[in-house]
């Protein structure tokens, strides 16, 4: 089964990714690789890369569109846990469609799913 995400990458390479200096504070439980961060405020980190005016993560790995998936995917900042791509869980998901579109590729439907579940 080829998950629908692992051909897109999109949502990497999109928004700004920002989250609380903690999750990369291992004393405290964080599990993000520091070093692939940059401070965004006195409160907040954000993956490096996705301030840039076109943004892509240096987590992230592969060809926007083509093959492409997450390097630190077991430690990746809780934004990136909630993403949820269209139609995986029942309802479309407007980070998914937003980034899809912002690279030219078509929104997921209910039938990625079926295919990709068919081709399990
Ligand atoms: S934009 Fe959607 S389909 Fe693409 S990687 Fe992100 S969640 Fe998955
Ligand atoms: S940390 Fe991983 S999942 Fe999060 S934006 Fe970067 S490449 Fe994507």
């Amino acid at each position: 089964m080829l998950h629908p995400c692992l051909s897109c990458g999109a949502c990497c390479a999109y928004f700004r990714v920002a989250f609380h200096w903690s999750e990369a504070d291992a004393s405290l439980g964080g599990v993000v690789p520091p070093e692939l961060t940059e401070t965004l405020d006195p409160h907040r980190l954000v993956m490096r890369g996705t301030q840039a005016s076109r943004p892509r993560c240096t987590a992230l790995q592969g060809v926007v569109g083509e093959a492409a998936h997450c390097g630190i995917y077991e430690r990746r900042p809780s934004v990136c846990r909630e993403v949820e791509p269209s139609w995986e869980f029942g309802r479309p998901s407007a980070q998914c469609d937003k980034a899809r579109l912002g690279h030219g590729l078509a929104v997921l439907t209910p039938d990625d799913w079926v295919v990709a579940a068919t081709a399990a």
